[in-house]
């Protein structure tokens, strides 16, 4: 008899418990939708005014107003510099929110890697010869054409050889391969760098995730390589998966990193078109 009642307040206790995580629960869904919300809202509405500064402060300069001093000419690269890079904090905000409302538009067509990569390392070389990085690539011959929207999927190459610009030492190597495997073509993007830490894997295509000790590594010489808002990895990932795609990395702390991806081969049904897709 004792016993059952024991068991009875046991129920109740835990039946309080279970209910008080659910009510945690919902909570800590409706402060997320919250801020989804909100970075969506930032910025649609920060873009307008973005584009109207932008706009103006390149009139003054071309001396639409009147001549301007060789000084004043230096505030205003100032201004456009920092404008450029505010507007590439929106566009990241503006590419999650659309990857969170799974509002992605893809025009999926087949895209040659051979010629995205190619095209990638040469517009980059320049980053690269700046710090000194040896840049190789590893292509298979007759690579086949992957199914996706190839301004995206220049985006994510672009993204990931930032980083290992970014978080190698100078003079290191940073190496691009490419090969098919059974369905999808896999990607490798090898650097030399500082690593990262088992425990903070997890963590890497979080949203604004940028991990502990790596201010220091930084050397944001120039636009491309400028600080970041540890928003690149999860646009990267939602931009992968939404093409059917995965991502991965392997590192080991101190040493380097190697970030994986697959992609789908194009088949020959493959047809341009373009996907929006609907929310899950
Ligand atoms: P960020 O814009 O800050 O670079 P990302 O989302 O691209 O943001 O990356 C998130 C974090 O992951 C970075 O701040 C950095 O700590 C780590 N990271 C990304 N790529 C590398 C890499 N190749 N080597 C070491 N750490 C990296």
């Amino acid at each position: 008899e004792a016993l059952a009642v024991t068991f009875n307040q046991m129920a109740i206790d835990l039946k309080a418990k279970i209910d008080e995580i659910e009510t945690a629960n919902q909570e800590l869904l409706q402060l997320d939708q919250l801020k989804s919300k909100f970075i969506s809202m930032a910025s649609h509405e920060l873009r307008t005014p973005l584009i109207a500064i932008q706009g103006y402060v390149d009139l003054i300069r071309e001396g639409k107003g009147g001549a301007i001093s060789p000084e004043q000419h230096k505030m205003l690269d100032t201004v456009s510099r920092n404008a450029t890079r505010l507007a590439r904090i929106v566009t990241e905000l503006l590419d999650v929110s659309r990857i969170e409302e799974n509002k992605l538009v893809l025009e999926f067509a087949p895209v040659s890697l051979q010629t995205a990569i190619q095209d990638i390392a040469e517009e980059q070389q320049p980053y690269f010869a700046s710090r000194g990085h040896r840049l190789t690539l590893e292509l298979e011959n007759d690579l086949p054409p992957v199914n996706g929207d190839t301004d995206r999927i220049s985006q994510v190459i672009i993204n990931l050889l930032g980083n290992a610009i970014k978080y190698t030492p100078d003079n290191g190597q940073i190496m691009i391969r490419a090969y098919a495997e059974k369905e999808q073509v896999h990607i490798e993007v090898h650097d030399t760098g500082i690593g990262i830490k088992p425990e903070d894997i997890g963590k890497l295509f979080k949203r604004f995730s940028t991990l502990g000790d790596i201010t220091k590594h930084r050397t944001g010489k120039n636009e491309f390589m400028a600080g970041g808002t540890g928003l690149g990895l999860s646009i990267v990932q939602g931009i992968v998966q939404a093409h059917g795609g995965n991502i991965w990395v392997e590192s080991e702390y101190g040493k380097g990193s190697i970030f994986h991806v697959t992609l789908p081969i194009a088949t020959e049904l493959t047809v341009s078109t373009t996907i929006t897709p609907i929310a899950q």
